[in-house]
């Protein structure tokens, strides 16, 4: 048994830079290249396994045809996306679906509970993180009038923090912020506001603002968040959340630290430094912007270097 090491996928968009490039060597599309799919089994950019006996797959069909890998799971696709975004420029602010409304309105696609660990920002950065309207009338009053200063609410960041952001919750990266995101395995955005922007051909980007009223929770509520941080040898390991959705860890290794896990897969990003992982005496490369997932059954094995590394499982 080997760890799954994933080949990921990049998207332009109009808000990309360079950054996934300069920070992670990555051979990206285009100097708007907005997100790196790492960990990817969605049908719009599934990530392709790089090593071992099933080289060349994609995860969704790694999934189907060795669900013993993943624990035979019950659910149909897998439930989780990674990605690297790199906000050059504002997003347009959105708000997304839950399992129940995505369901229905969107053929059976999952909802978007998703989180956000902070891998580096420009100084004074912030990003949009709720609302401020105390009733739906009021929320509908204020986008159809355009207040947007009155209505949305902006947080301050730094590099390092992590923020939960439950499906419902109205949100937006802003310009100058590198983020390492899990979110649940879906693509359904619907966009509230777009700062009037025009693309290449002088078009603005389409809205959806009757769905995103209906999904917004009302009034806005705070996802409490107090990261714990557990002592290992050799690893001090921070719980970001634990939610019925996901659960997501940072690594930050320096030395050599042993593991075991049986019973669950994990996810895992390498967001800082670089090492080694060691399995069967087996030796694997853990170089920057590496992403890999260990099967169920995987036992023991040992992380040696100094980095910081994202883990997640469902
Ligand atoms: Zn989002």
């Amino acid at each position: 048994m080997q760890p799954l090491f994933l080949k990921p996928v990049f998207k332009e968009r109009i808000w990309g830079g360079t950054a996934l490039k300069k920070e992670f060597g990555y051979d990206i599309p285009s100097d708007i290249t907005g997100e790196c799919w790492a960990i990817s089994a969605h049908p719009n950019g599934p990530s392709v396994i790089e090593n071992g006996p099933y080289a060349g797959t994609t995860l969704d069909n790694l999934w189907r045809e060795h669900p013993e890998l993943f624990g035979n799971p019950k659910e149909e696709v897998f439930p989780l996306l990674t990605k690297i975004l790199d906000a050059n420029m504002d997003l347009s602010v959105q708000v997304h679906p839950d399992d129940a409304y995505a369901k229905v309105n969107e053929n059976g696609e999952l909802g978007k509970t998703e989180c956000w660990y902070i891998i580096d920002c420009k100084e004074d950065a912030d990003m949009i993180f709720g609302h401020n309207a105390k009733t739906k009338e009021e929320l509908i009053e204020q986008i159809q009038e355009g207040k947007w200063n009155d209505l949305l609410r902006r947080v301050k960041i730094k590099p390092g923090d992590f923020f939960y952001v439950p499906s419902g919750t109205i949100h937006a990266l802003c310009e100058g912020t590198l983020v390492l995101e899990t979110q649940q395995s879906s693509d359904t955005t619907y966009r509230v506001y777009d700062y009037d922007r025009r693309d290449a051909e002088g078009n603005l980007r389409e809205l959806h603002l009757e769905k995103a009223i209906e999904v917004t929770t009302v009034p806005h509520q705070d996802a409490k968040n107090s990261p714990k941080v557990m002592e290992h040898d050799h690893a001090t390991v921070t719980t970001y959340v634990e939610s019925e959705f996901f659960s997501v860890y940072k690594w930050d290794v320096h030395g050599k630290a042993s593991f075991a896990f049986e019973e669950q897969y994990l996810l895992f990003s390498v967001i800082k430094g670089q090492g080694s992982l060691t399995h069967n005496g087996e030796k694997y490369d853990l170089g920057k912007g590496t992403h890999f997932i260990i099967p169920v059954g995987f036992g023991e094995f040992e992380i040696d270097g100094d980095c910081e590394i994202i883990v997640s499982h469902t």
